[in-house]
């Protein structure tokens, strides 16, 4: 299989059209040497080749240097179809619609937070519900439901969550304005009625970390980091109200699809056009879930910021939003392809925006150095600031990876770890987890790659530039 690879740079590898009869356009991998030899382990690499075979893909179907398999498409993935008669594959977007991240910095250094993690932890832990299935202090039915949908974040604001300044801080202001709430199952607004608020199963989490290293000093001042800053990151998504969106709509287009004569693969890429009633549907009932994520991250961030409160009183300060992105969406945008703007439709499916200075679609207080690119590596290691940069929309429609990437699965990993002993051993390290021992096992820092060998090829790649190193400080996990 490595034969059937070209090398084009140290971290751009193609796999050329030629190599299936399928294939639209050729498959390209971002990874240095070392990542693409892991990467060679898995079904990975054939689920990229299979994307390079959907209806009106553009350019080149993309995995970054975090890949690893998932549903059709592996995570990590990459593609732009042509709008409006290219093709739209839940896919392509996953189960968990817009999963992102969200970082909120505050004004206290690590030495003021350092005695106080273990009452921080338990206090986060209390005020976060986790875990599969389980239910938040906010309840949500009917029209507030629709409304919610419709709104995003901003329904969040509008009931005490966090304030409108946030709003702008947010990948579309929190908000898809194509969302329509009548395209949600009642099953799935049911899964979702009583989950504002809450985390979710063990790969979400809510970090506590401290700025150990700064790169870029201009753009961390432009974002408001400094060394030794406490921060906290926050990763979840839309919930079981996301999962049933992409369960109802995959179900209803592998029975389309035949209508549409599209030939695919695997049935996993099921597709049918955007422009179909299918598509748009699909399409609509998919923004609506992304706002619901975006409003289940505005309360998380208050629940947070109720801890930070209640463990530092005033002198804790605030918890200002620094960024929010989405790392599971499809988005209609603008880019340069075959040397004219054209507009697509970009699945990134486990791979954020990369967007570089000037982007109108970046916050104004940015617009300078480029949106941040938030990417989390694991609970025992580092995570990544990064900027983004005008070359990641020549080489990747504006994507950036989305985190270090799994390694191993949760079943490997389980067999590997004892939860209870790596517990005490990163409480040793002085970092404070909190979480089911499932979730601690399965999400163990072996089960990722090393997240700075992803980051370096992403930076000598130039799609993003590093900002800041963060290390973690405690974790509640779901
Ligand atoms: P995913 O959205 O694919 O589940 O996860 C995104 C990334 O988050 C993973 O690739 C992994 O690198 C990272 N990650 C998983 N668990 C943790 C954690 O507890 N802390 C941090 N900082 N990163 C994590
Ligand atoms: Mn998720
Ligand atoms: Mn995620």
């Amino acid at each position: 299989r490595k034969a059937d690879i070209r090398k084009i740079e140290d971290y751009l590898w193609e796999i050329p059209k030629s190599f299936r009869q399928d294939m639209h356009v050729p498959a390209r991998i971002l990874a240095n040497e070392t990542l693409l030899n892991d990467i060679l382990d898995d079904r990975s690499l054939n689920q990229l080749v299979n994307v390079a075979c959907l209806p009106g893909i553009k350019e080149a179907s993309l995995v970054m240097p975090d890949v690893h398999e998932g549903y059709g498409f592996p995570i990590g993935g990459v593609a732009a179809t042509a709008h409006p008669e290219g093709a739209i594959s839940p896919g392509g977007i996953g189960y968990d619609i817009n999963c992102g991240v969200r970082l909120q910095v505050s004004r206290l250094q690590r030495q003021e937070v350092e005695n106080h993690l273990e009452k921080l932890s338990k206090e986060l832990n209390a005020q976060i519900p986790s875990g599969m299935g389980k239910s938040g202090h906010v309840r949500v039915y009917g029209d507030e439901m629709n409304e919610v949908l419709i709104k995003g974040a901003k329904w969040a604001v509008e009931h005490g969550y966090g304030s409108k300044e946030d709003l702008q801080y947010i990948e579309s202001n929190g908000r898809l304005s194509f969302a329509d709430p009548t395209l949600v199952s009642i099953m799935a607004k049911n899964r979702g009625a009583d989950q504002l608020g809450t985390l979710g199963s063990g790969n979400h989490f809510v970090e506590v970390d401290y700025v150990e290293k700064i790169y870029d000093d201009d753009i961390a001042q432009t974002y408001g980091l400094r060394e030794g800053q406490v921060v906290v990151l926050i990763h979840t998504g839309s919930r079981g109200l996301g999962h049933q969106v992409a369960t109802d709509y995959i179900r209803s287009m592998m029975r389309a699809m035949p209508k549409y004569g599209i030939q695919i693969p695997d049935r996993e890429l099921t597709c049918v056009p955007f422009n179909s009633e299918e598509g748009q549907d699909y399409f609509k009932a998919m923004c609506a879930a992304a706002n619901f994520a975006w409003c289940n991250r505005q309360i998380i961030a208050a629940e947070v910021a109720d801890a930070w409160e209640t463990v530092f009183g005033e002198d804790g300060g605030e918890l200002r939003l620094l960024y929010d992105v989405a790392h599971n969406i499809a988005k209609i945008e603008t880019h340069t392809i075959e040397n004219r703007p054209q507009k697509v439709i970009v699945h990134r499916k486990g791979a954020t925006r990369a967007f570089g200075p000037g982007s109108d679609e970046i916050p104004q207080a940015y617009a300078k150095v480029g949106q941040p690119v938030i990417i989390p590596g694991s609970m025992g290691t580092c995570s990544y600031v990064l900027a983004g940069a005008a070359k990641s929309e020549e080489m990747t429609f504006g994507s950036c990876c989305h985190g270090a990437g799994r390694r191993l699965s949760r079943t490997a990993v389980k067999k590997q770890v004892n939860a209870p002993v790596l517990k005490q051993e990163l409480k040793e390290k002085g970092i404070f987890v909190e979480g089911s021992y499932r979730g601690i096992a399965e999400e163990a820092p072996m089960a990722y790659k090393d997240v700075n060998l992803v980051v370096d090829t992403v930076e000598t790649s130039g799609i993003a530039k590093k900002v800041a190193k963060l290390k973690p400080m405690a974790v509640i996990k779901g």
